[in-house]
């Protein structure tokens, strides 16, 4: 029966989303491989192990809390390192871990360590014999890869959003581990760090984006996506690399091939062509919008309901729909 160590991603000290759809897909896995463990290992400050009872919510049937103050940030030598002692010995079929600016850069570290095979963003995980069954994306989201793992150990980085957290409560042993080596010894030290919009989610963890394109004609334009996000309260706003490109928001607001991937339950498009580089970062949203005056528009071809008109009209009503609806 195969055990599975889960890397619970962390930020200032407290857990990510993603380390909770990490654990789901872990679960699932073991589950679909006849049984076995669920052990989560969680980097952060003094304190951490107390607020990591989410995991145990979500699946772990054991919590290795690392505490020390410098895991306040993500010093990826040391984590990796941590990771990998802990695979080594733990009997391990596989550590999980999101397909997240995190975890993209650990997953190499840890295959190398390990000299492990990696799959990632993966969709969809299950098991066949001792290998693992793990889909991902391909062909900017056109076509579904269906990988074969074999092996004694490997990589599996999941794709945010893609694993809905899925309550499964155990009652899991608390563990504490020290890290492997010194986290305040790092070569590559983060000197400075630039937060993106205040007071919005983020889009890797947002449920609701409304994304924006040039049909926005200016910077100003934006005012009717940001009061529809508002509206519905924990929306995060996206855009275009038109839009970006022009300047009228940050790079960081980019979604698409070259931008950020991702998979929220409603993704609004307003004023979005739907070129295949955008669609490349949203098509696998559970539910698209589409807001267009051209009724030709690739997007709607990906869009579960389109909207043909001025995004100058359209928005606006549909806040005020949603107000209704929350009662705000
Ligand atoms: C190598 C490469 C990488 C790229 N990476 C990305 C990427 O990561 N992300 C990305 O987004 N793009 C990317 N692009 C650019 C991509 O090809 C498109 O140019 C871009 O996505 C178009 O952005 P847009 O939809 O905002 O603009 P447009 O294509 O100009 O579309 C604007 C849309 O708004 C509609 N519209 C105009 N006025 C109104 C109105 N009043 N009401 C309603 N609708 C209106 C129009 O009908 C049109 O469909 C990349 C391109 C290359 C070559």
């Amino acid at each position: 029966m195969p055990n599975v160590l889960v890397f619970a991603e962390t930020r200032g000290g407290a857990l990510r989303k993603v380390a909770l759809e990490a654990v789901t897909a872990a679960r699932q896995f073991v589950d679909a491989a006849g049984g076995g463990e669920v052990h989560a290992i969680v980097f952060g400050p003094a304190g951490i192990a107390g607020k990591s009872d989410a995991l145990a919510q979500h699946g772990a049937d054991a919590i290795i809390a690392v505490e020390n103050d410098a895991f306040s940030g993500y010093p990826r030598e040391s984590i990796a390192a941590t990771i990998a002692d802990r695979a080594k010995t733990g009997g391990y079929r596989a550590v999980f871990l999101g397909f997240s600016a995190q975890g993209r850069d650990l997953a190499p570290r840890l295959g190398a360590k390990l000299d492990a095979p990696i799959a990632s963003d993966v969709v969809g995980v299950s098991a066949e014999g001792d290998a693992i069954i793990a889909k991902h994306p391909a062909y900017a989201n056109k076509v579904i890869v269906t990988l074969k793992v074999t092996g004694p150990l490997a990589i599996v980085s999941v794709r945010p959003s893609a694993f809905t957290a899925a309550p499964n409560a155990k009652s899991a042993r608390a563990e504490s581990m020290q890290p492997s080596a010194d986290p305040g010894a790092e070569r590559v030290k983060v000197t400075s760090l630039e937060e993106g919009a205040k007071g919005r989610p983020d889009l890797g963890e947002a449920q609701v984006i409304i994304s924006g394109g040039r049909g926005l004609k200016a910077a100003d334009g934006f005012k009717i996506v940001e009061d529809l996000a508002d509206a519905f309260g924990n929306a995060a706003v996206g855009a275009t690399r038109a839009v970006t490109d022009e300047g009228w928001r940050p790079h960081s607001d980019q979604i698409g091939q070259t931008g950020r991937q991702v998979s929220p339950q409603l993704y609004v498009a307003v004023g979005i062509s739907g070129a295949i580089q955008h669609l490349a970062g949203m098509r696998t949203s559970k539910t698209i919008v589409a807001i267009n005056k051209d009724k030709e528009a690739p997007i709607f071809k990906v869009a579960d309901y389109g909207i043909v008109g001025d995004v100058f009209e359209i928005v606006p009503a549909l806040t005020e729909a949603v107000k209704q609806a929350k009662g705000k």
